[in-house]
């Protein structure tokens, strides 16, 4: 009978021993959240909840069970992301599939959704909504649940599979237009009265120093915003002004340290009022939004 390191051999190899085992090694891997994944990892491999996990910390796993557990900790190892060893990433308490073609939906993008729905509670449906870089898909969605009115498009340059499935999986797909597209070469057929966009925006000398997860797995496209981070930034917001409605709103995820850059981007053209940087929950700024100017504005 094969025996994992640290588990003394035994016939009742059990979910704790196990998780005792994977714990240890994903400290030595120097992972973040060793016990955290572990569970998650193992809830995957057995098909249960994590809830269920710790009511049966005795549970003798088969051989199987064990094995595939074994292989997706040598995966995190690796510094594999558990949201591609497991396909799914929680996010706004919903679940949805990933994989390596799409950004993992981090939880600080939340804030973004929140600053959206709070900006567009005053306004009378329906609602136009434009996601630029729609990636997985989790914004489009997610406005669409929340906002019963809205029409969303949603524009991605690579593969927009992982996006259509999520749609489907919520039951929304018929309320979002997918357009296969590079944003920067695309006609945006507004006007929307929002625009919304967490684009690539890490500098691009800096993805080297990224954390293995991001860097080795992430798909580069959707992380790399040019020398300055700012390319894509620098290209939505004066076009944006062209396709949004009087009092529109424009709404970005950003890097912590581009808040000052993003307003005076904002600034510089003139169309824009009530330019607003938001905090996440660990206070860095994370979200920049403003409105097209009105005529009286
Ligand atoms: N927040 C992501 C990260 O730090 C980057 C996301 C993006 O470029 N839009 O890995």
């Amino acid at each position: 009978m094969e025996v994992l390191e640290g588990v003394k051999m035994n016939r009742s190899q059990t979910l704790t021993s196990f998780l005792n085992w994977a714990q240890h090694k994903l400290i030595q891997a120097e992972i973040a959240s060793p016990r955290l994944d572990a569970e998650v990892l193992m809830a995957e491999s057995l098909n249960i909840s994590r809830t269920e996990l710790m009511t049966y910390p005795g549970r003798v796993l088969s051989r199987i069970e064990a094995e595939n557990f074994r292989s997706r900790i040598e995966r995190r190892v690796l510094r594999e992301p558990v949201s591609h060893i497991t396909g799914v990433q929680e996010f706004w308490s919903l679940e949805f599939s990933v994989n390596e073609k799409v950004l993992t939906p981090r939880p600080e993008t939340e804030i973004l959704v929140e600053q959206c729905l709070k900006a567009l509670a005053k306004n009378s449906s329906p609602v136009k909504i434009l996601d630029l870089g729609t990636g997985s898909g989790v914004l489009a969605i997610i406005l669409a649940k929340e906002i019963s009115q809205s029409q969303i498009t949603a524009i991605e340059k690579s593969s927009l599979e992982v996006a259509r499935k999520n749609a489907m999986r919520h039951a929304v797909a018929d309320r979002i237009r997918f357009v296969s597209s590079d944003l920067m070469k695309t006609d945006w057929k507004g006007p929307y009265h929002l625009i919304l966009s967490n684009p690539p925006y890490i500098e691009s000398e800096n993805l080297s120093k990224c954390m293995p997860e991001v860097r080795q797995y992430e798909p580069v496209h959707a992380l790399d915003g040019g020398r300055d981070g700012l390319d894509f930034y620098r290209f939505i917001i004066p076009r944006a002004l062209e396709q949004l409605e009087e009092g529109g709103l424009l709404a970005f995820e950003i890097g912590h340290t581009q808040a000052t850059a993003l307003v005076s981007l904002m600034e510089g053209c003139l169309g824009y009022q009530d330019i607003q940087v938001v905090q996440d929950y660990s206070g860095y700024d994370r979200v920049v939004l403003a409105r097209k100017r009105t005529v009286n504005g």
